[in-house]
């Protein structure tokens, strides 16, 4: 079980490194831009609402796309600023001149409000119902980390037009189990040839109660991912967040031999966790985008994250028969053929915190 306090998010997003990160994120950045641009049968003369602006970066690429007005509501006070700067030293901030005595003249087509999306009712008047697109990245850590997928559904419930797109529409979590390469352990063995393996068994006992934040390879992995569990954006509640998944994970037949015991069976130390979200045909019928944040392409400012066990488990590998006990050593047990994985996601008692807990057992043949 583990907690993660946040009292200062908004003044986190106050400093502008962390948008520099975001927006430098080019996988991330392009898989918006690419879901905005290159659906013009979606912007094309499109209301939009885009839930969190920070810079204003989505709502720009929306305005160029050829939306109609782009509503950009951001709630730190110093974004909100920064945004309608940006949108009015780029000629796309709505400006209302009085041409003559009685004629006036709009220009650009963003207005940026300073609001919580929950009060916006306050600050400027929108029908029910009547937005075409909404757009967010409310992404966090594991995907549900400080989230504000919330804020979002509410907008949807609110605002969104019936059939109305929201992007992206889909979120899907997965996990696989990770071996030794992706703990500390490797590392405090050897330090100059001295062996400070103390600190990396301290270190693995820590990551078994918070989970770790950091970029997990291909090879890194001991077995196949599996689905967590999958969100359609478009439906679902705001309490389908809070869930519990049971899956099995198969070990990778090709596992490499670093991550191999003498018995041949590979030591899974835990679960990685990433999130791919997708923009689907289902709204962009000329180009579908799809971000993913997994171990098998290029890496994203969300890393992965990992969910380290107490004690590694030994899962049969490279041709091995499950079952065969005859060189196993050290802590190995007798390796099993797959793992039952029980994880519960909830939101915490502490705002935008998670509860994970997690429950992995081997399953043997037959
Ligand atoms: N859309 C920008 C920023 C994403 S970060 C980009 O893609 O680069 C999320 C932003 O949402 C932050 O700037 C944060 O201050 C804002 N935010 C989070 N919850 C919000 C809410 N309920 N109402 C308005 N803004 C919110």
């Amino acid at each position: 079980k583990i907690k993660t306090v946040n009292d200062n998010y908004f003044g986190s997003y106050s400093s502008f490194g962390i948008h520099r990160e975001m927006i430098s994120d080019k996988v991330r950045t392009d898989s918006y831009r690419q879901a905005l641009m290159k659906n013009p049968s979606l912007l094309t003369g499109a209301v939009v609402m885009d839930v969190g602006c920070g810079t204003g970066i989505l709502s720009l690429f929306a305005a160029q796309a050829g939306a109609t007005r782009v509503i950009a509501v951001e709630a730190s006070e110093k974004m909100a600023a920064v945004a309608t700067q940006i949108a009015k030293d780029n000629n796309l901030l709505r400006t209302t001149v009085q041409s003559d005595g009685n004629n006036s003249k709009s220009t650009g087509v963003m207005e940026v409000v300073k609001s919580m999306v929950e009060e916006l009712d306050k600050s400027i008047k929108i029908e029910p119902h009547s937005l075409d697109v909404l757009v967010s990245e409310w992404m966090g850590y594991c995907l549900l980390y400080e989230s504000m997928l919330g804020s979002v559904l509410f907008a949807r419930d609110k605002w969104l037009k019936p059939g109305g797109a929201i992007l992206p529409d889909t979120a899907i979590m997965y996990a696989a189990g990770f071996g030794r390469s992706c703990t500390s352990l490797p590392f405090w063995e050897d330090v100059y040839g001295f062996n400070m393996s103390c600190v990396g068994n301290e270190l693995v006992q820590d990551a078994a109660r918070i989970p770790i934040v950091d970029v997990v390879q291909d090879s890194d992995l001991v077995t196949h991912a599996s689905v967590l569990q999958k969100f359609d954006l478009a439906t679902m509640s705001p309490d389908d967040v809070d869930f519990t998944a049971t899956i099995e994970l198969e070990p990778k037949s090709d596992n490499a031999v670093a991550n191999l015991t003498e018995s041949k069976a590979a030591l899974c130390y835990g679960i990685v966790v990433w999130f791919d979200t997708g923009f689907t045909s289902r709204f962009c019928k000329e180009m579908p985008a799809l971000l993913s944040t997994s171990p098998y392409t290029p890496k994203t400012h969300w890393c992965q994250t990992l969910l380290t066990l107490r004690d590694p488990i030994a899962i049969a590998s490279m041709g091995q028969q499950p079952g065969d006990n005859s060189a196993v050593v050290g802590s190995e047990k007798c390796p099993v053929t797959r793992l039952s994985l029980r994880i519960s996601i909830a939101r915490g008692v502490e705002h935008r915190s998670i509860d994970i807990s997690m429950e992995a057992s081997g399953v043997d043949a037959g």
